[in-house]
């Protein structure tokens, strides 16, 4: 592990010089805003956080002094893994820092009023780390971005999915069943809006997403969380709109909102259809993802059986987390057979399949991280318009069981809603099955 210079630790700044910018569900990120620095002018500082519980704080014990903390594991995993399937000029510049307690106390007393409610309520800032990561400041300075979580890009292969979901799973994409199943449960989600539109690279369908997630963002007051929108580094809300975004849009301020879809899309359409980002997001999702979590699971209980194993195991039960080293076999065995055909050709009863467990397994986990990144597009900033993938760190094996559950949970609701005549849902574009 390289020594990180006294000059690249956020800790020798005024906590005042960070400001926040939003936060997900494992990190929150400040972006600097301090007097020029040669590091970190230009970047934003991610720092993990810690589920809330009351009184514990004082009682986290202080690290070893001489202990030494690996780097943010997001960092490793894209210099050796993700940087391998990405083009470079998609990804952001990631590098560790040096932070420590008292400093990340005040950040986080700062920040405090600055935070969503419901963040607040579950999460702090992880006073304990040594190490956060500062990485390329992707919506400060001039101009706009716009961050788009694009979830599934694709529809799954049949070959492995069970007669009860079959055709479920074919008419309509899994975005799309997710969306219906969370605005049941009284979530803000943006329907209307379906992934395969927005990788399907056509001109009229990716107009069509653009449109779906703007209309999602203005009826929620700017709260679902596939789209974001920032003018200057400032994350803007739809009552903003008028006086914030219409002038990077190049119209007066005060210009109706109703007016602003329009330019909006037409600055956003060019980088969306062109670039060559999504469809490299789509490709890796769909090939990853050979089996669907169905055929993923059969593929678990089949090995399991035949090596003698608990046939009534849960997925990745007893099973190690990949080290990175693994990671970086698997990703070259990726390139080597895998990334370029449609869906693997696998049969998942033959015995040399099965003895690939671990590295479907993989597959899965890897797809999961693609499905699950965010993009960001920046236009106007006068460096070119550019579009990066971020939110790209590796999942826990664990995951599997949760995404088995949470599949089969999704696929039978959504299922019995349509036969009810609960939900009005046309199948996606793309659909197999159009009933
Ligand atoms: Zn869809």
């Amino acid at each position: 592990m390289a020594q990180i210079p006294a000059s690249h630790s956020p800790s020798q700044t005024d906590p005042s010089d960070w400001k926040y910018v939003s936060e997900g569900g494992a990190t929150i990120v400040f972006s600097y805003v301090g007097p020029a620095h040669p590091v970190f002018t230009g970047t934003v500082l991610r720092i993990r956080k810690v589920p809330v519980q009351p009184g514990a704080d004082s009682a986290v014990p202080e690290g070893e002094p001489d202990e030494e903390e690996p780097d943010d594991p997001s960092i490793e995993f894209q210099n050796r893994i993700t940087s391998l399937v990405v083009p470079l000029m998609h990804l952001p510049v990631m590098e560790s820092v040096r932070v420590d307690r008292e400093w990340l106390a005040k950040l986080s007393a700062l920040v405090q009023n600055k935070r969503p409610e419901l963040r607040r309520l579950k999460d702090t800032i992880d006073l304990g780390r040594k190490k956060a990561v500062i990485a390329t400041d992707l919506v400060g300075g001039k101009g706009l971005a716009v961050e788009i979580k694009p979830k599934w890009a694709f529809l799954p292969n049949p070959t492995y999915l069970s007669e009860e979901t079959k055709e479920t799973k074919l008419r309509n994409c899994r975005f799309c069943m997710h969306a219906h199943e969370k605005q049941d449960s009284g979530e803000t989600v943006a329907t209307g809006y379906c992934p395969l539109d927005l990788f399907s690279g056509d001109e009229a369908r990716v107009s069509k997403t653009v449109k779906d997630l703007w209309d999602a963002w203005v009826q929620s007051g700017g709260h679902i969380n596939n789209l974001k929108i920032f003018v200057e580094g400032v994350l803007i809300q739809p009552s903003q709109a008028s006086q914030l975004l219409a002038p990077v849009l190049g119209l007066p301020a005060d210009t109706d909102i109703n007016d602003l879809l329009a330019p909006f899309t037409k600055a956003l359409l060019p980088l969306l259809v062109e670039t060559k980002l999504l469809p490299v997001i789509g490709t890796l999702q769909r090939t990853l993802d050979a089996f669907d979590i169905e055929g993923l699971v059969r593929l678990w209980n089949l090995s399991l059986t035949n090596t003698g194993g608990d046939p009534t195991a849960v997925i990745a039960s007893n099973t190690p987390q990949p080290t990175m080293d693994e990671w970086v076999s698997f990703v070259q065995e990726y390139l080597s057979t895998n990334a370029i055909s449609g869906y693997a050709l696998e049969d998942i009863n033959s015995p040399e399949t099965q003895k690939r467990l671990r590295y479907y397994m993989m597959a899965y986990l890897m797809s999961a991280t693609f499905k699950d990144c965010s993009v960001i597009l920046r236009l106007g900033s006068g460096l070119g318009d550019r579009i990066t993938v971020i939110d790209l760190d590796p999942k826990k094996i664990e995951k599997l069981r949760t995404w088995e559950v949470q599949d089969s949970k999704i696929v039978r609701g959504f299922k019995e809603s349509l036969q009810a005549g609960k939900v009005n849902i046309a199948p996606c574009n793309d659909a197999v099955f159009r009933v």
